[in-house]
């Protein structure tokens, strides 16, 4: 599909769209060929300033609407998302560089989806009366324990699925009643505004309001704005950091989903074609640009020498071409800072004393040389201490490590700073369960990989983050509980007495 972008496009804030006000944008481009897109605003303090107070305004309004009615408003937004699905999909390929055919049948839908969820969730929501019946001064009480929105909420999202990670932020907001200020990645922000525009008429003014501009500046000033109440992130462990120190400064919660190095760990008995198939969805799918990529493969030395030649072979066969195609199963990385980081891996690698099976190098074929394409890479004769098996690479490039025994496997998995996804495969269930509890991490895959419907918790141990969301549980995280606590008897406490 084409899509034809307008020439700019600007900051939504209090239900209106409006251009930066010192007028100030960035380009956004294609990162497949370089074409320009469009142009958007670059906001400013004041600008961001203009976005709390809108929200602010919003709040009293929006917490009132009855769970059922804000409900029927996400469901409404998960039909807007199914009716616009081709063009969301376009957009989100051509600014992001990833195959239509992930946006197609990943992003979009998994996005829908999650508007649903959380429109069943809001009506899940109960609270609790308890009668306490103490000794002492309290005597006869009922104790009625609400939950209630937080009020605004300050949330920024990276540029590896720019829509689904907004939809994951977004979705619970507005079923908990809070207010959003969002932003965007400065080189992804197309498809949360072409997304806005699609459903601006069904929800009230104000109640979104969405920022776009360079994280250093736009991302700070959130940061720096006191009148957040909560503050939620997505995206590496270390701006993440700067999150977690600018809510401890102003006494808030922040929800952080970051960064992984996830062990993917196949076991002599695993079914050998799922594995391969595993290991291209864990380190191939979104260009590696995942962040609980299976980018550490440990195999068994029983399978290993078959895995690695079938491995290859996978890789090599890959078809990686025009993001628009729908047979194209692997796009462009997203920039060429990426492209840069992913080579200088690979310099590492070699300095370590590693192994390129096979890639190890940017794609140039024809009309790729135009675009930031990087071959499927494997890399083998690592061991785990190497930096390129202990650091997110963020790109399609898997490290194998051979491993004898569950104990050592194990030890090898949990030696890393973080802790967000992972897989194990074997037809021994008992190892399975084994081995994923002993795994230290948020989201254990066993026999699949890069599976997050909505509907099992999500987020990251260790350096990987603090929170969990596409769940129930979220729903915590953005309500916060009011507790009412009715004296049931009309004695005094007697603790001062009246004669
Ligand atoms: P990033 O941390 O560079 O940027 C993420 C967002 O933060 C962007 O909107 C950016 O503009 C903003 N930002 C940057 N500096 C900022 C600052 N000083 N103050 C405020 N905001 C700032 O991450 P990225 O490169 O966009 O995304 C890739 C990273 O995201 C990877 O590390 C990946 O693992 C992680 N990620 C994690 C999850 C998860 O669920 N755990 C999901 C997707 C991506």
């Amino acid at each position: 599909m084409a899509v034809n972008f307008k020439e700019k496009y600007g900051l939504f804030i209090g239900g209106e769209w409006r251009d930066a006000s010192d007028g100030k944008t960035f380009d956004v481009t294609n990162p497949a060929n370089g074409e320009h897109l469009a142009y958007c605003a670059e906001a400013t303090e004041k600008d961001v300033d203009d976005a709390v107070k809108a929200a602010w305004a919003a709040f009293p309004a929006w917490k009132e609407v009855q769970p059922q009615d804000r409900a029927a408003i996400l469901n409404k937004i998960a039909d807007r998302i199914d009716e616009n699905a081709e063009l969301l999909a376009a957009v989100e390929t051509l600014d992001n560089g990833k195959p239509i055919r992930e946006t197609t049948f990943i992003d979009v839908p998994w996005a829908s989806e999650h508007f649903r969820y959380f429109a069943g969730a809001i009506l899940t929501q109960q609270g609790s009366a308890t009668v306490l019946n103490t000794p002492n001064i309290t005597g006869n009480a009922l104790s009625i324990v609400l939950r209630e929105p937080i009020g605004v909420v300050g949330q920024i999202v990276p540029w590896n699925f720019p829509f689904l990670m907004a939809a994951w932020k977004l979705a619970p907001v507005l079923a908990a009643g809070d207010c959003s200020v969002i932003k965007s990645s400065s080189t992804t922000p197309l498809s949360l505004i072409v997304f806005l525009e699609l459903i601006q008429d069904l929800i009230p003014a104000g109640v979104i309001n969405m920022i776009t501009g360079k994280g250093s500046k736009a991302g700070q000033y959130i940061l720096d704005h006191p009148g957040f109440r909560k503050l939620a992130f997505t995206g590496s462990t270390e701006v993440g950091l700067s999150i977690a120190r600018a809510a401890a400064e102003k006494l808030i919660p922040a929800t952080l989903e970051l960064g992984g190095k996830s062990a993917n760990i196949y076991f002599d008995d695993c079914n050998f074609d799922q594995a391969i198939d595993g290991l291209q969805v864990g380190i191939l799918f979104n260009q590696g640009q995942v962040c609980c990529a299976g980018s550490r493969v440990f195999v068994q030395e029983g399978i290993y020498d078959k895995f690695v030649d079938a491995a290859i072979k996978a890789f090599e066969k890959v078809k990686q071409g025009d993001t628009m195609d729908m047979n194209t199963q692997i796009g462009s990385q997203v920039n060429e800072a990426q492209v840069k980081k992913i080579a200088s891996y690979i310099e590492i690698a070699k300095q370590e004393g590693a192994t390129i099976a096979c890639g190890g190098e940017r794609a140039t074929e024809g009309d790729l040389a135009k675009g930031c394409y990087f071959k499927p890479t494997l890399i083998t004769n690592v061991t785990n201490d190497m930096r390129v098996a202990q650091e997110e690479i963020f790109g399609p490039v898997a490290v194998v490590i051979k491993f004898k025994t569950e104990d050592e496997v194990i030890k090898m998995a949990n030696d890393n700073d973080y802790g967000l996804g992972g897989a194990v495969w074997t037809r021994d269930i008992y190892k399975a369960i084994r081995v994923a509890r002993a795994v230290e991490t948020g989201r254990m895959w066993v026999n699949t990989y890069n599976q997050i419907p909505a509907g099992a918790p999500f987020g990251g141990y260790k350096k990987s983050g603090i929170g969990r969301e596409t769940d129930l549980s979220i729903m915590d995280a953005y309500t916060q509980q009011k507790n009412i606590f009715v004296n049931l008897s009309e004695e005094t406490t007697g603790f001062y007495p009246q004669d």
